[in-house]
């Protein structure tokens, strides 16, 4: 099979408005932005309200290996499939950060035959989204620096403010830094951090915003320290909030593509997905719930983490129900959760991972069972996707087949990377025939639970933990945000995703263990708490061989070791 770039370089684009056409997005608010590219603008939503509401599917995966188990792919080729079987289907996934473009992961617009177009313009800026929350995020860090230096609120305590500067580039150098150094015309020297902008509060707010107005609101609500009082300070009150707003009105509006096999794709926000709720943005989801038959939309990691956000975080705040889930398996992933290899990350997986063994598959189940049954918790019976790869035997198929008919519900083989569409009319058939069954969805836990008991329940209903130790500065955070009335905020728990656990060397489904809550922090803008469980880097840094030094370009303009 040729490589993904060469793929995606020999598709034949549609023109976009075609694509808008099939979405039945109004032709005024497609905004083109070069060839296969649109933004959308916030008056699409409404135009579509009136519109039937497609079926509403989330993708999700189990623990995955460092590779990544094949959610964006399997999300592209479902929708591919669907539309092979005649349904209007539309893709929504986050845009990925350069970060791990340039670092070890490659691109994440999808793989061989079930990809999203123009591949290059995805994995490297875009239509700037990413860097617009840049400029936003550090226009608010600028001002508030500003403040500093003229005095403009004697009370802003220098030691207390928590905001970062963001870039959208791996750089270990940049983790600590002191700004403000030099004479005193040059500002007032403190001790900063930068973080990637996918770790940004800003990037969690454009995701989790459900209109212009609501993203204001937002901005103006982020928190970036405190008075030497202890009073919050918030981004309105530095004045910023506006001009931040302004900063992000094109950023705001969804990007359409198109897959491989043209169905409309839906490119907009890119959230962590540890100390943030990693999911697309709801702005893109309200569009695409309107314009077709299906929108599948793609949740980072296992489904503990990015599923369970999506329905208590991201599906709070934008009202949207699903009908269905998909649970990404793959032969590898199964073998990983066996514990009988040692895999590390950024390196690639063992090769006796490979060989023919259905019995290091069923080894791993423990994993896909827990994962069923976190959706399972919030009412919506999964479909697993056995994802395949070309290393895959058909025993292995047949145990997870297994797995899935012991728990209940169905399960699909699907050869998308290698067939696009047609290969994943099994899956498609299948999720069709589960979001037709319908759910009955509900929340982890109501509004009113008080945050640590939020925090316990997520530990303990979905990551199989016996017990939670909250350290003394977890709990007096927990305590201020309660009595600061945030306590009905939902929350976020920051931990290894390479584990049900939050100590990313146990595979399987661990039980007995306890879950270390370090610290408690709030996002009072994007509208969420999160609690630190690990060590959770917010600026990644670069490998001895990143991906940055195979990227090259030839004289003709075209790209060379992009993957
Ligand atoms: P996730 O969204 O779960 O992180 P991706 O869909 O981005 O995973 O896939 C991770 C990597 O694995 C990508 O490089 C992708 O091309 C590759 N991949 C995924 N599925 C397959 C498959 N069935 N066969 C070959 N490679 C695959
Ligand atoms: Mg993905």
């Amino acid at each position: 099979m040729p490589d993904n770039l060469t793929i995606a370089r020999d598709a034949r684009l549609w023109p976009i408005e075609e694509i808008a056409h099939r979405l039945g997005v109004p032709g005024e608010t497609v905004e083109p932005y070069g060839r296969g590219i649109a933004k959308l603008d916030l008056a699409a939503v409404d135009a579509l309200e009136g519109r039937p509401r497609a079926r509403y599917v989330v993708v999700s995966a189990i623990t995955p290996t460092p590779l990544g188990e094949g959610k964006t792919t399997t999300s592209i080729g479902l929708v591919q499939g669907l539309q092979q079987l005649g349904h209007g289907a539309t893709v929504a996934l986050r845009q990925s950060s350069m970060g791990p473009t340039l670092g070890i992961k490659g691109g994440a617009a999808g793989g061989g035959y079930s990809q999203v177009v123009p591949m290059e313009r995805i994995n490297l800026h875009l239509t700037g989204d990413i860097h617009a929350v840049s400029a936003a995020h550090n226009l608010l860090a600028a001002m508030v620096d500003n403040h500093l230096h003229h005095r403009l609120d004697t009370d802003l305590d220098p030691q207390a403010i928590g905001w970062s500067r963001v870039m959208d580039i791996n750089d270990r150098a940049l983790r600590h830094v002191v700004t403000g150094l030099g004479p005193p015309a040059d500002g007032v020297p403190r001790q900063s951090h930068f973080e990637i902008t996918a770790a940004s509060e800003v990037m969690a707010v454009l995701a989790l915003a459900t209109s212009l107005k609501d993203l204001r609101q937002r901005l103006g609500r982020i928190r970036v320290g405190y008075t030497r009082t202890g009073e919050p300070v918030t981004a309105e009150e530095i004045g910023a909030a506006g001009a931040m707003t302004v900063l992000l009105k094109e950023a705001i509006k969804p990007n359409l593509l198109q897959t491989l096999e043209h169905a409309p794709a839906l490119i907009h926000a890119g959230p962590f997905g540890n100390i943030a709720h990693g999911n697309s943005s709801i702005v893109a989801d309200r569009i695409g719930l309107h314009g077709g038959d299906y929108l599948v939309t793609e949740a980072g990691f296992g489904a503990d983490m990015g599923a369970e956000r999506f329905f208590n975080i991201k599906c709070r705040a934008s009202g949207m129900i699903p009908d269905a889930a998909v649970l990404v398996a793959t032969v590898r992933g199964l073998k990983f959760h066996s514990g009988r290899f040692a895999v590390t990350p950024g390196r690639p997986l063992p090769t006796a991972m490979l060989a023919e063994n259905p019995d290091d598959v069923r080894a791993g189940a423990a994993n896909l069972v827990k994962q069923i049954d976190n959706l399972r918790l919030h009412g919506v019976t999964p479909v697993v996707a056995i994802n395949a790869f070309p290393s895959d035997h058909a025993s292995e198929h047949a145990v997870i087949r297994d797995i899935a008919e012991a728990a209940g519900v169905r399960a699909a083989v699907s050869n998308h990377v290698r067939d696009g569409g047609i290969g994943a009319l099994e899956l498609a058939q299948a999720v069709v025939e589960a979001a037709e069954g319908g759910s009955t969805f509900r929340f982890l836990y109501p509004d009113e639970l008080p945050l640590d008991a939020k925090i316990e329940r997520i530990a303990t209903r979905l990551y199989g933990a016996a017990d939670i130790a909250f350290s003394p500065e977890a709990r007096r955070q927990i305590d201020l945000y309660q009595q600061q009335g945030q306590g009905h905020l939902p929350v976020c728990i920051a931990k290894t995703h390479l584990s049900l656990s939050s100590d990313p060397t146990l595979r399987g489904a661990p039980t007995g263990w306890t879950l270390p809550v370090r610290e408690v922090r709030l996002s009072a803008g994007a509208g969420f708490v999160y609690a630190l469980c690990g060590d959770m880097r917010t600026m990644p840094g670069l490998g001895r061989d990143p991906a940055a030094a195979h990227l090259d370009i030839d004289d003709n303009g075209e790209i060379t070791g992009l993957f």
